[in-house]
């Protein structure tokens, strides 16, 4: 069954996600009353990121000010690109890490990495830099490169003792990208409610968190095909996360095959069967680790983990566009049978 966030007669749901009818109901149901509506886009994370804001008119904006301004903050301190950052020193010069906040993000990041048998795994950086997924001309490495590439990952190599995260290989270096966007919008939504909104919803690039209600209904939220950018369904939602995984993000093709920025941690390359997995989850941040999880799991092993952890759900799109969801969607996500998608029959 779906947590608080979902209603039973929830209208359908896709894979990156997008918020739906947003226009209307601004002008029509708001304005007229004492509440406003306050948007306002700012380019962040290397996505558009939109915040909506009904709320009285007073708050909203500064609201927005302090939200975009803690999701900046929060960014750049996850950004392993950057040499004056504590992860840049960490993986290069093997500075221990004390930060509180990191240390919070990669304890989550090695839960769930025992929980996925090493397939979430944030010491993939070596892999996503040897492929040239930090560059702008991503290349098929030779064999032997990739196989060198996995003496020095995995997260066993990690410890964290005494609020300090150390590693017991010079080598090991770590890429928070599979998780850090999701932490990012979650502070984002703490410091929102924090200024008293109540009704809000955060789009960053397809991964949305939904705060309250919009009014008395619920924040509908539509899925996006991989391939394409037709609906393949929707949903209504509240205080929930939706967020995307997928292998449309960051790919190059060659030879006819497509590569991209998701991998299996075991064999250096990335990773086949999903095209896109988009997760539900009350938390953003773990939404998002766990979307990536999934994505390296596998449809069947990645939905039959998810059917085990309560209150969350996934919709996973194959490379054969199939549609697979977890139970507590089945009557939840409204599919839009104009899409060439088939739901996949149940093992
Ligand atoms: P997402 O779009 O949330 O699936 O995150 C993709 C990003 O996660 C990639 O760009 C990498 O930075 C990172 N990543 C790739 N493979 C893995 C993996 N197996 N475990 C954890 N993070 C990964
Ligand atoms: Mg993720």
């Amino acid at each position: 069954m779906i947590k608080s966030g979902f209603r039973r007669k929830m209208v359908g749901v896709a894979i990156g996600a997008v918020v739906l009818f947003f226009g209307a109901f601004a002008a029509r149901s708001y304005n007229m009353h004492r509440f406003h509506v306050e948007k306002q886009t700012r380019f962040m994370m290397d996505t558009f990121v939109t915040m909506v804001v009904v709320g009285p008119a007073d708050i909203g904006s500064a609201a927005i000010k302090a939200a975009f301004e803690r999701m900046q903050e929060v960014s750049d301190k996850f950004n392993n690109r950057d040499p004056k950052g504590l992860i840049y020193a960490f993986n290069h010069y093997g500075t221990p890490i004390t930060d509180s906040e990191i240390l919070f993000v990669a304890e989550k990041a090695l839960d769930i990495s025992r929980q996925t048998d090493g397939a979430f795994d944030i010491t993939v950086e070596p892999l996503v830099e040897l492929w040239g997924f930090y560059g702008d001309n991503p290349a098929l490495p030779i064999d032997a490169a990739i196989k060198a590439c996995l003496q020095h990952i995995g997260y066993q190599h990690l410890i964290i003792e005494k609020g300090v995260l150390t590693k017991d290989d010079p080598a090991i270096r770590i890429d928070m990208g599979g998780i850090a966007k999701g932490y990012c919008i979650s502070q984002a939504a703490a410091v929102l409610r924090e200024k008293g909104i109540t009704s809000a919803l955060i789009d960053a690039g397809g991964d949305v968190y939904a705060l309250g209600r919009r009014g008395q209904q619920l924040w509908k939220v539509g899925i996006r095909s991989p391939r394409g950018n037709d609906i393949l369904g929707f949903m209504e939602v509240e205080n929930l996360a939706v967020m995307g995984s997928g292998d449309y993000e960051r790919f190059f093709e060659h030879n006819g095959k497509r590569y991209h920025h998701i991998f299996d941690p075991r064999t250096g390359y990335p990773v086949e069967g999903i095209s896109g997995a988009t997760l539900l989850f009350a938390d953003p941040m773990l939404a998002d680790a766990w979307n990536t999880a999934v994505f390296v799991l596998g449809k069947q092993k990645g939905r039959a983990v998810v059917e085990t952890l309560p209150g969350m759900e996934v919709v996973i799109i194959t490379d054969e566009d199939d549609l697979m969801v977890t139970s507590g969607l089945a009557n939840a996500l409204q599919i839009n049978t104009e899409s060439n998608l088939s739901i996949a029959r149940r093992p």
